[in-house]
């Protein structure tokens, strides 16, 4: 697969921006490779047409192809996807103790491995006692699997009384755990080999008679687009609160992982990554979006561009101020850089005695409107009018200003402030014969 993308980025050699045919070019083998890594069909094909009408447009950087390049805005998407909201990731609710935590998912897609694991790991990592119950009554050896793991790990499990149903031990479950002074008890329920109804009914029962603060489904990653269909149907009638992907140190490509998060909206937060009661960790979108597309290389190599590329300008700009050259160009860089940072510590705050400055800028009410009102001056400027601003007669302010459609007040503003600042650079280009600022770029 690797491959057959290279294939197509070495075509795509043109630099400048990303034109509407190399991002079509790239985000046809994209789809390809989200789909042979499981995603379903529907949510590649949403999130490929949204990943195009992102990257049309959008500049190439030097030195990378431009199928390179749709390839990191593919990956930055698939990151911000899955990684949904903060906090979201690796943690558990469980204040108001007990907590309760139901483990729900079809058969053997690893419910009663990740209950202890995570008994283990809010044990270990939060200090909780944690009460664990097997509800699984159809299969004896289920409860005594979790009994062994219970043991294993140092965690209690309910002790197993025959012939009781889900609902009685998640009742008693409940009370042992209210009694014994457990922070956490958590419901290993059965699963079934496929959804069904009898499933769906008494895990909603036990819900209901628990009200869990967790509800965490357990996927098997390997199974790809069933885990999807699972998710659905489970979120659909007993409502999850989180998703828990197994089997992830097995060679399944990840793809179930954005399905089910565009499907159900609801986060992954732990992955499997073995049998043993260690294999467990946090959820990490980057890896799965570097899984996904199977390019990780490229990613890197893009963004190593595009920090050089940007260090590069720096550097070339700050040659250019010691030598008291800074003009409207040099000018709306700066204001360009100070809208995408959301704030003003672009290169000027590299720059000792700058930084000061630029903040009192900002503190005087220098906000994002009236940056974009500056940069629009800027623009409806001419050539020759960018690179000398001295040219600024009354009949051209005029022109740019309408052009800007503001008033000439507000360009006389924006002239000012480009004195000030060319007058500074200048002098800090003196002091010290430039070193002060060549130390500052280092
Ligand atoms: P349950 O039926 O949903 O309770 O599934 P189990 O917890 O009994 O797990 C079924 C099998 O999958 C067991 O042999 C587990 O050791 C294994 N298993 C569970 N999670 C993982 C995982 O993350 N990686 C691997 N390789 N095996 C796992
Ligand atoms: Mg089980």
């Amino acid at each position: 697969l690797s491959e057959r993308l290279s294939g197509v980025f070495d075509k795509l050699t043109k630099q400048g921006a990303l034109s509407e045919d190399d991002v079509k070019t790239a985000l046809r083998e994209v789809r390809v490779a989200l789909l042979e890594a499981d995603v379903s069909l529907p949510v590649a094909r949403d999130f490929v047409k949204a990943v195009g009408d992102k990257a049309t447009g959008q500049a190439v950087t030097k030195s990378v192809t431009p199928g390179q390049q749709v390839v990191k805005i593919v990956h930055d998407e698939l990151v911000h996807v899955l990684a949904g909201d903060e906090g979201e990731i690796g943690t558990l609710k469980v204040d108001n103790a007990p907590a309760p935590i139901l483990m729900v998912g079809l058969q053997g897609g690893g419910k009663t491995t990740t209950t202890a694991k995570l008994a283990k790991r809010l044990k270990e990592k939060q200090g909780k006692r944690v009460l664990m119950a097997s509800l699984d009554v159809y299969r004896p050896a289920a409860m005594d699997q979790l009994k062994v793991l219970g043991e294993q790990i140092g965690v209690d499990t309910l002790p197993i009384v025959p012939g009781q149903k889900p609902a009685d031990i998640a009742r008693r479950a409940k009370q042992q755990a209210t009694m014994g002074g457990y922070d956490v008890y958590m419901l290993d329920t059965a699963g079934r080999l496929s959804i069904d109804d009898a499933l769906m009914a008494e895990v909603e029962e036990v819900k209901a008679i628990t009200t869990p603060r967790e509800t965490l489904l357990v996927v098997d990653g390997l199974t790809g687009q069933d885990a999807v269909h699972t998710a659905e149907n489970f979120d659909g009638r007993i409502g999850i609160s989180g998703v828990v992907l197994t089997r992830m140190d097995g060679d399944g490509r990840g793809g179930a992982a954005l399905s089910m998060r565009a499907v159900t909206g609801k986060p992954i937060k732990f992955v499997g990554l073995g049998e043993k009661m260690d294999a467990l960790e946090e959820f990490h979108p980057e890896r799965i979006a570097g899984r996904i597309l199977g390019m990780g290389d490229i990613v890197a190599l893009v963004e190593k561009a595009q920090e050089t590329i940007e260090a590069e300008q720096a550097q070339r700009m700050i040659k250019r101020f010691q030598k008291g050259q800074f003009n409207m160009n040099d000018l709306k860089m700066q204001l360009e850089q100070m809208q995408k940072m959301g704030g003003m510590e672009s290169i000027m705050g590299m720059m000792p005695g700058m930084g000061k400055m630029a903040k009192q800028v900002q503190d005087a009410g220098f906000d994002d409107s009236i940056i974009k009102r500056q940069i629009a001056l800027v623009n409806s400027m001419t050539k020759k009018e960018r690179a000398n601003p001295a040219l600024l007669q009354a009949s051209r302010k005029k022109r740019i200003a309408a052009g800007a459609g503001l008033e000439v007040a507000e360009l006389n503003k924006l002239l000012k402030m480009h004195r000030q600042m060319a007058d500074m650079m200048k002098k800090m280009g003196k002091m010290g014969k430039g070193g002060m600022l060549k130390q500052a770029v280092k």
